[in-house]
C-alpha cells in the first residue's frame, strides 16, 4: 500500500513491468506519491477537471490525479511498455483514466474533450519538453483548449519561459510565454526524488492563459523575436535588419531607441513591432 491509494508502491511497480529507465525517452521517475500529490494539487482542484498528461510511465502523477479527484485523466504515453502498469490505474479508477499510446508531439487532444476546458499537468521528458509547451502556447485559436497548465521542467528551461526583459534568461520563450500566459515558477525539485537521478535540479512551472493577450499575428511576433534573439548582443538596428522592414521603423513602433539590444525590451514592445511588421507587409500588399 502506498501513501494516497491502495495500489502498490511504484518501486513494485517498476520492477514488475520490466520498466527501466530509457534516456532516448527522457525517463526520470518519481516514485515519492506525496511529491507528486504535490505537483497535483498545485493545479487546484481537481473534482469535475479534465486533465491530460503526458507521459505517466510507471504512473506515479497519474495516480496523485485521480486520488485527489480528477474526473478525466488523458493520459498520453509514447512507451508501450508503461501500458500494462497504466491499466492498473485505470481499473483501480473505473471510467476515471483514459490510456492513449502515442506520440505527445502529435496528439491533438482536442477530439478527447468535452465543451470544459482541460488542465494539462506533466512531468515533462525533458528531450522533448519545450517543443511541447511551444505547441500549446501556439494554439490557436486562442484563448486555447486549456485553462492551465502546471508542468515540470528542468531548472533552466523554467527560468527561460519565467523571464522578463533584463533578465539573463530573457529570450524568445518568455516573450512567447509572458505574451499569451502568466507564468510562475512554484517550487524546486532536486534531482535526488527521481530514478534516475538527473544532472539537474527540476522546477514546477505553472502557465495560465491570459483570455485577451495583446492583439498581434503570432507568426509576425516569433519573426521579430527569431531576428531579434538570433543576435541578442546587436542592437536592434543591426539585429532587426534581416525582416522585411526598416530596423528604425520597427523600434520607433515600440518607442525604443535602436540602439537597443533584444534582451533589454519588454513583451509589449515586441508585440508593437510585431504590429508593425503587419501594417508594412499591408502598405507593401496594397501598393503592389
Ligand atoms: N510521469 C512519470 C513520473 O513523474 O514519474 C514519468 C515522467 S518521465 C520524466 C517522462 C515520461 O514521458 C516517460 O514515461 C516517457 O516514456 C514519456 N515520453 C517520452 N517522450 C514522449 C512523447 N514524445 N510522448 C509521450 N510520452 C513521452
Amino acid at each position: 500500500m502506498s501513501a494516497i491509494d491502495d495500489l502498490p508502491p511504484l518501486r513494485e511497480v517498476i520492477r514488475e513491468h520490466g520498466l527501466s529507465a530509457r534516456k532516448s525517452l527522457g525517463q526520470n521517475f518519481l516514485l515519492d506519491l506525496n511529491l507528486t500529490a504535490r505537483i497535483a494539487r498545485a493545479a487546484g482542484p481537481l473534482d469535475n477537471a479534465t486533465v491530460i498528461e503526458v507521459g505517466p510511465g510507471p504512473g506515479g502523477l497519474t495516480r496523485a490525479l485521480l486520488a485527489l479527484g480528477a474526473a478525466h485523466v488523458i493520459a498520453v504515453e509514447h512507451d508501450a511498455r508503461a501500458i500494462p502498469a497504466l491499466q492498473a490505474i485505470a481499473q483501480r479508477y473505473p471510467g476515471r483514466l483514459e490510456i492513449v499510446c502515442a506520440d505527445a508531439l502529435t496528439f491533438d487532444p482536442r477530439p478527447y474533450l468535452g465543451s470544459a476546458k482541460a488542465k494539462i499537468v506533466a512531468n515533462l521528458p525533458y528531450n522533448v519538453a519545450t517543443a511541447l509547451l511551444i505547441g500549446w502556447l501556439s494554439s490557436e485559436p486562442w484563448p486555447p483548449w486549456y485553462d492551465m497548465m502546471v508542468l515540470m521542467f528542468q531548472r533552466e528551461v523554467a527560468e527561460r519561459i519565467v523571464a522578463r526583459e533584463d533578465e539573463e534568461a530573457y529570450g524568445r520563450l518568455g516573450v512567447l510565454a509572458n505574451w499569451r500566459a502568466e507564468t510562475r515558477i512554484l517550487f524546486d525539485i532536486s534531482p535526488a526524488a527521481f530514478v534516475p537521478q538527473p544532472k539537474v535540479t527540476s522546477s514546477v512551472v505553472r502557465l495560465i492563459p491570459r483570455e485577451t493577450p495583446e492583439p498581434c499575428e503570432r507568426r509576425l511576433l516569433e519573426q521579430v523575436t527569431a531576428a531579434a534573439f538570433g543576435q541578442r548582443r546587436k542592437m536592434l538596428r543591426q539585429s532587426l535588419k534581416s525582416l522585411p522592414a526598416d530596423p528604425a521603423r520597427l523600434a520607433a513602433a515600440a518607442h525604443v531607441d535602436p540602439t537597443r539590444r533584444a534582451e533589454t525590451i519588454p513583451v509589449s514592445g515586441f508585440v508593437a513591432m510585431a504590429r508593425e511588421l503587419a501594417d508594412i507587409r499591408n502598405e507593401n500588399s496594397n501598393t503592389r
